[in-house]
């Protein structure tokens, strides 16, 4: 595994850099490093961006769109975005429903979805989750019936823990076609337009005061059949196809470098009595415990990198990635969290008529606790963390 960046791959990098320092939008500077809740205008107006570049789809294949990049330009990509504290880009269209999409979808589908995914005009939700069918997401109970002159399908059922539905005009959804067939094999995956009658979408509000999270219901809604994907009872292979890309970048390494650098920071300006946190050594031995977990993740990510290059498989390093990466960023939050001590306390959001308390101590201290509770989710989302291992225990001991 060569870890020297080639002169090119340099040249990328700066770059990388010169662009997001010329191009990353000004009234996004400072926000997410801030904390400040982040809007759907927010994420659009560094898309757009990203979108006129063309370099919002990293991985998408050429011909559809994306830059063409190699997996270490997509490395040092995400690299660099973390560097500089940029926003994320919204996942459900970029890296999960485009590449099913241009994996298993018609020219026509193609030519109607995917131009408006990566212009950001289409905002997307993913409907997967049901009450009763999360990590056994295939005893999924969402019902569409074919309308007797095959031309519709109306759906009937609930999604739940649907990210960012309130914002979403489409959604993708599994739904039950045929209830007689072997759980897996009557599935279909179908695009469903979010103002079509009969979708209602309710807030859940998170223990971190957060509406991002929804229930779905769907009351005969009407969907036509050109906006399935791939063959009837098929929709299990789009959805497997699409789990693998939503795990893909879900360590989240380069933004846990940076989360590390702050804690640092935080704690070489915080006192501890008459010190710097950072010099008690319970804490500084907690901060150093994390860094060297985290160089461990990257070297794995790098060599998953190295194997992809070669056009080898991650095999089960990519579970190993998840679970390590999310364990590092709940960490990253506890750390903080740690460091604010009281002053995290007061301050918690989502109370419908503002905050319960106003804010007090530095302004990091702010966002601490509620943080602390959002990244709760990162072992349960993209797979829980014991799926993860149970699909390590068959993969590599082959129990
Ligand atoms: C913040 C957040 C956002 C989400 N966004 C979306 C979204 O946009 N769209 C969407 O479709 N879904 C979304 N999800 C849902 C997510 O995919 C599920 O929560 C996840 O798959 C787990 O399912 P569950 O919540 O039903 O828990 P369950 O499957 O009921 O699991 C409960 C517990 O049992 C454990 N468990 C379950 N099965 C096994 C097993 N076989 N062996 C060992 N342990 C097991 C789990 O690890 C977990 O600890 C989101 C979830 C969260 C928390």
């Amino acid at each position: 595994m060569d870890l020297e960046f080639s002169p090119e791959e340099i040249a990328f990098r700066d770059e990388v850099r010169a662009f997001i320092a010329e191009s990353y939008p000004q009234e996004l500077r400072g926000k997410q490093d801030e904390g400040d809740d982040l809007t759907k205008e927010d994420f659009l107006s560094w898309h757009r961006v990203l979108a006129k570049k063309g370099w919002i789809a990293p991985a998408w294949p050429v011909e559809y769109g994306g830059p063409g990049w190699t997996a270490t330009q997509r490395y040092i990509w995400s690299e660099e975005t973390a560097r500089a504290d940029c926003i994320r880009i919204m996942p459900f269209g970029i890296t999960m429903v485009g590449p099913v999409i241009y994996t298993f979808g018609t020219a026509e589908q193609k030519a109607r979805f995917l131009p408006r995914i990566l212009s950001g005009e289409d905002w997307w939700c993913q409907g997967y989750s049901e009450p009763g069918a999360g990590s056994d997401l295939a005893s999924l109970r969402t019902r569409a019936v074919l309308t007797d002159d095959g031309q519709h399908y109306i759906v009937n059922g609930q999604k739940t823990w649907t990210t960012m539905a309130q914002h979403a005009d489409w959604g993708f959804f599994l739904v039950r076609t045929n209830p007689d067939a072997k759980q897996q094999e009557g599935i279909s995956f179908l695009l469903i337009d979010m103002k079509t009658p009969g979708i209602t979408v309710r807030p859940i509000i998170t223990l971190g005061g957060e509406h991002e999270v929804n229930e779905v219901f769907l009351e005969d809604v009407k969907v036509p059949v050109g906006n399935r994907i791939h063959e009837e009872n098929k929709g299990w292979t789009c959805a497997k196809f699409l789990l693998a890309h939503e795990r893909a970048g879900i360590a989240g390494v380069a933004a846990s470098k940076r989360g590390i650098e702050k804690i640092r920071d935080i704690a070489m300006t915080e006192m501890d009595g008459d010190k710097p946190l950072l010099a008690d050594p319970f804490y500084r031995r907690k901060v150093a415990e994390l860094e060297m977990d985290l160089t461990a993740l990257e070297f794995t990510e790098l060599r998953t990198l190295a194997n992809e290059a070669a056009g080898k498989d991650a095999g089960a390093a990519a579970n190993v990635l998840k679970i390590k990466g999310s364990e590092i960023q709940q960490r990253i939050t506890e750390l903080v969290l740690e460091a604010a001590g009281h002053y995290g306390a007061p301050y918690f959001r989502g109370f419908g008529e503002g905050d319960n308390e106003h804010p007090i101590g530095p302004e990091w201290a702010n966002r601490a606790a509620p943080s602390y509770y959002n990244m709760r989710k990162t072992t349960i989302y993209g797979g829980s963390n014991e799926v993860q291992r149970n699909i390590i225990a068959k993969m590599v001991l082959g129990l």
